[in-house]
């Protein structure tokens, strides 16, 4: 495959934007190489400048679980903003949209929009604080929870594959109120309240962890989170921002029968427009202003065009009974061709895997938190990828990072990929 054109276009973007992109994310840094600048994009298939086309399993790092261009989504964006982009005050869109969610997810009975999975964790603390009256939070290493200052703790997706898990610029103060813990671990979590009795707002995590690979909760580590909250007055707060309405209807909560007190959403909700979403229990919601003391605000927040997507794409998961089955299915006929494949070249592997949540390790070593995500075998996971990118398949630059499964994906395009992996794997060790 040629890639003349995203090169030029990647040497143009150096000059004005900071490595190229505008999320770091994107470059290939961590596999070496230049990335492909995307041209269009329909159903399972990107389509680069160059006019090469991929099987996508970036999927716009998730929000696309029906595949790119779905066409619900684009007509509605497009009727919406005929009438006008964003006009600072309420529409009756954002009712609509907020009832279908309440009515979808467990446990929540109010939700505020906003513009990025970011600004829904970092909300969700805030109120997390305010409600409780206290100050510090538990964080798992290796969680992503966005780029706010609180959660750049041994941060993972982009902030460990560039070497900033603990980034420059988050001040001592704020990285002290951030209690690292070992996801999977609960009598670390333990270890950790018993030295901060009264101390502790909440725990936020992924229930599924998603940016150091796809990491499952072993049994019960939810439930076990959930008891020791209440013992302590604590609350539970699942950054649902990947998982929501991608693993069940209802998300993680549905999934592993664990109740959250506050949910974080981002992604799906938003249909592919930059829309993040955090929901709680009428009594924790009504802390926020106008009604109550804690503040949030955004100026584009619930905006027409975001919502009407958002809107557009939680109908068409609501309305279809047998999607999330659907997608597991697909994702586990992966799993198990890539299996296949990887242990008749007997390359060393371990392959994770949640609902439409895929991961490929380079290691033996089973994955269950940060420390073991870390472990995997970096030179193959590099050749892996560029060789998969050349069979036309678009996996993350990055080996911890997860694979999205869509809609959109057929089983010859699964077949496809397997095949792709079966000729690349003779090229690793
Ligand atoms: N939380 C999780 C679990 C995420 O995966 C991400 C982004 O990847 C975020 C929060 C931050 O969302 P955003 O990039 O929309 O700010």
């Amino acid at each position: 495959m040629k890639y003349t054109r995203s090169s030029a276009l990647f040497a143009n973007a150096e000059q004005v934007i900071p490595g190229g992109v505008n999320s770091p994310v994107r470059a290939f840094k961590a596999v070496g190489g230049t990335p492909i600048f995307i041209k269009e994009a329909k159903g399972a298939y990107l389509i680069d400048e160059d006019d090469n086309t991929f099987i996508d399993y970036i999927n716009s790092w998730g929000p696309m679980i029906l595949g790119h261009a779905y066409q619900p989504v684009v007509d509605a964006i497009i009727e919406k903003a005929k009438l006008g982009t964003s006009f600072g005050a309420p529409t009756e869109i954002e009712t609509e949209i907020a009832a279908l969610a309440v009515s979808m997810v467990p446990n929540i009975d109010k939700i505020r929009f906003v513009n990025s999975g970011t600004e829904a964790c970092m909300s969700a603390v805030r109120l997390a604080r305010g409600y409780t009256g206290k100050e510090k939070i538990i964080k798992f290493a290796g969680c992503y929870h966005g780029h706010s200052d609180s959660f750049l703790i041994q941060a993972g997706s982009g902030a460990v594959t560039f070497g900033s898990p603990n980034s420059p610029g988050v001040t001592n103060g704020t990285a002290q109120d951030t209690l690292l813990a070992k996801y999977n671990d609960i009598d670390h979590v333990k270890s950790i309240i018993e030295a901060n009795p009264n101390d502790i707002a909440c725990i936020i995590l992924e229930p599924v962890a998603g940016n150091m690979g796809c990491v499952p909760p072993q049994a019960n580590f939810l439930q076990k989170l959930r008891a020791l909250c209440d013992e302590h007055n604590i609350l539970l707060v699942f950054d649902e921002v990947m998982t929501g309405f991608r693993l069940a209807r209802g998300g993680a909560q549905e999934l592993f029968n664990v109740k959250a007190d506050i949910v974080c959403f981002g992604k799906v909700i938003g249909g592919g427009l930059p829309v993040g979403a955090f929901a709680a229990s009428e009594e924790i919601m009504n802390y926020l202003a106008p009604l109550g003391p804690v503040y949030q605000a955004g100026t584009l927040s619930g905006n027409p065009l975001a919502m009407a997507a958002g809107l557009a794409m939680l109908k068409a998961l609501e309305s279809d009974a047998e999607i999330f089955n659907r997608l597991a299915e697909k994702t586990e006929y992966l799993h198990k061709g890539i299996t296949k494949v990887l242990n008749d070249h007997k390359i060393v592997h371990t392959i994770n895997r949640v609902g439409s949540m895929i991961s490929v390790h380079f290691s033996g070593t089973p994955v269950v938190d940060f420390e073991t995500s870390a472990k995997g075998n970096n030179e193959n996971f590099k050749t892996f990828f560029h060789g998969m990118l050349n069979q036309g398949v678009y996996i993350a630059p990055s080996a911890f990072e997860t694979w999205f499964i869509t809609d959109a994906l057929t089983y010859e395009d699964l077949d496809k990929t397997i095949n792709a992996v079966h000729k690349v794997a003779s090229t690793l060790q």
